[in-house]
């Protein structure tokens, strides 16, 4: 089953490079940096909830409400969360302008 990715009006992480909320793996010092400062963006943005219970049912990859996916994970396990749903588009509404991830 597939799920719509919701478009959040005017997220905080449209302003910043969106390579700080999709690191291609959580290594080292500078993504360990990275991570940090979008969990700090995420924790000022009015849609850090929402963003974050969508996450939890799908496959979405990086941060989302300021969490990663490894912590997902444990956010699932902890909430009986035993199925997840994979996005309906491979495209993220993340900023006004469509960004294609893969
Ligand atoms: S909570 Fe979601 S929408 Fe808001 S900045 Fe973080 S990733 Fe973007």
């Amino acid at each position: 089953m597939s799920i719509e990715i919701p478009f959040f009006d005017n997220p905080l992480c449209a302003e910043v490079d969106p390579e700080l909320f999709f690191p291609m793996e959580i290594k080292g010092v500078s993504t360990l940096i990275n991570v940090r400062n979008a969990k700090k963006i995420c924790g000022s943005c009015e849609h850090r909830i929402d963003c974050l219970e969508f996450a939890l049912v799908t496959t979405v990859q990086g941060i989302w409400g300021g969490v990663t996916e490894r912590e997902r994970h444990g956010l699932r396990r902890a909430r009986g969360i035993s199925h997840v749903s994979a996005p309906a588009s491979k495209f993220i509404f993340i900023s006004k302008k469509r960004k294609e991830i893969g």
